[in-house]
């Protein structure tokens, strides 16, 4: 059977295929810039890369023409060659708990979401409406980056103001990033040899977008990212948390609007904001070159982390391992340092060859360390199709085609 996985944004559709039973990446690859004269289409499969531009008016022309090259290269004939669909759907608010089918109610419930993440449910939305009227009778599955934290206790996900506002509005915390920290937390109690339900962790998944959270026996008790991502820990160009006052502060003082400041928290701040640049490679060359901003955004940065590892250890009540992902979590052995160094009250001991040397997942602590540390690759992908494939045979096996 195979699986299109799609990540619809505002002007962008991510996608992968995928073959099961066998899970073979046949291929993956990126539409951008939709809705412009230039729209770029790239993908790469083993027998295929194409690097297009073209002008692709709107999501379904986009995915019109990713049908077509399908259907040059046979790889399918058409969209309804697919077993299924599965959609990356940003914000499913307290309706959905896990990934499920989706159908008319599903739908509904998505939609009444889209107050909660406006830029980002109405572009999965479209995904998932296009797909539907070029292949009514693909099945397809919705997954959630919120669902995985659906099991956090009130004390956790309810803000202090007051409480009319989460019973009618739905202000609460509700956390993103979830596919991930649970992709990882699994990975990691296979790689220590546990249960995972029996499996205490800290996840750090560490990309321009960060969250940490904390994972008792498989399950969500609290994540850093709130009511919309911006919360928590140092982004690419999010600030995380703040002082709210600042931001009156800024409206009143500075005069700037709050599109203006909504932008600054978003895109001017983080790393970005403290100096000049996102990309940790070329801040950790900055701060190497003795560049005292690059130095005191790896402090800051850093320092965050710490303080949220050491709050959800004691959440916890201790814990088995501390796992770090995202592209500066996988790829940043001096980050991981940073990190790491600062926990000695934690009992944790890393060894240093194991973590500049490591590739792929591994384990880079000492024998004698109180908690395992782990570098896992995060594929929040095959996470969405492995989903969809359960979830597409149970189906299935319920109701067998005649
Ligand atoms: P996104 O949240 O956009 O998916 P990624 O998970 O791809 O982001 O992470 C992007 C971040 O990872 C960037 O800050 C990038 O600099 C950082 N990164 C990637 N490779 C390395 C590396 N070798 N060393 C340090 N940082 C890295």
């Amino acid at each position: 059977m195979k699986i299109l996985v799609l990540n619809s944004g505002s002007s962008s559709i991510k996608f992968k295929l995928y073959d099961f039973p066998s899970r073979e990446l046949l291929l993956a690859g990126s539409i951008e810039r939709i809705g412009e004269a230039d729209s770029s289409l790239r993908l790469k499969g083993r027998n295929l890369e194409l690097d297009e531009r073209v002008a692709l008016a709107d999501h379904r022309r986009a995915l019109e023409s990713l049908e077509e090259i399908f259907k040059k290269s046979s790889l399918l004939d058409s969209f309804e060659e697919l077993g299924a669909v599965g959609h990356r759907v940003v914000h499913g608010g307290e309706d959905f708990e896990e990934s499920v089918l989706i159908d008319e109610e599903v739908m509904g419930a998505i939609k009444r979401n889209v107050s909660l993440a406006p830029l980002h449910n109405p572009a999965n939305i479209e995904g998932i409406e296009v797909i539907g009227s070029l292949s009514p009778s693909t099945p397809q599955v919705a997954v959630f980056d919120t669902a995985f934290h659906q099991t956090m206790p009130p004390e956790a996900y309810i803000y202090a103001l007051e409480i009319e506002l989460y019973e009618k509005y739905g202000i609460r915390r509700y956390g993103f990033h979830g596919s991930s920290h649970s992709f990882v937390c699994k990975r990691a109690s296979e790689m220590a040899g546990m249960d995972s339900a029996s499996f205490d962790t800290i996840t750090l998944h560490l990309g321009n977008g960060a969250s940490v959270c904390a994972i008792k026996g498989g399950k969500s008790i609290e994540t850093s990212m709130g009511f919309t991502p911006l919360e928590g820990l140092v982004m690419g160009s999010r600030s995380g948390d703040i002082d709210p006052a600042i931001i009156f502060h800024l409206y009143r003082e500075l005069g700037m609007s709050l599109q203006e400041i909504e932008r600054l928290l978003n895109r001017r701040s983080g790393l970005k904001g403290l100096c000049g640049e996102n990309d940790m490679r070329e801040i950790e060359l900055a701060a190497a070159s003795g560049d005292e901003r690059a130095l005191a955004a790896i402090d800051i940065f850093v320092h965050r982390i710490v303080k949220y590892i050491g709050a959800y250890f004691v959440l916890l009540g201790g814990a088995d391992a501390i796992v770090f992902t995202g592209g500066i979590g996988e790829n940043s052995s001096y980050i991981r340092a940073r990190v790491c160094e600062r926990l000695e009250a934690l009992g944790v001991r890393f060894d240093s060859e194991l973590n500049e040397r490591g590739r792929g997942d591994f384990l880079f602590s000492t024998k004698d360390s109180a908690l395992r540390l782990y570098t896992v690759h995060t594929d929040e992908e095959s996470v969405i199709a492995e989903d969809t494939y359960r979830i597409v045979s149970l189906a299935e096996s319920m109701n067998p085609t005649p």
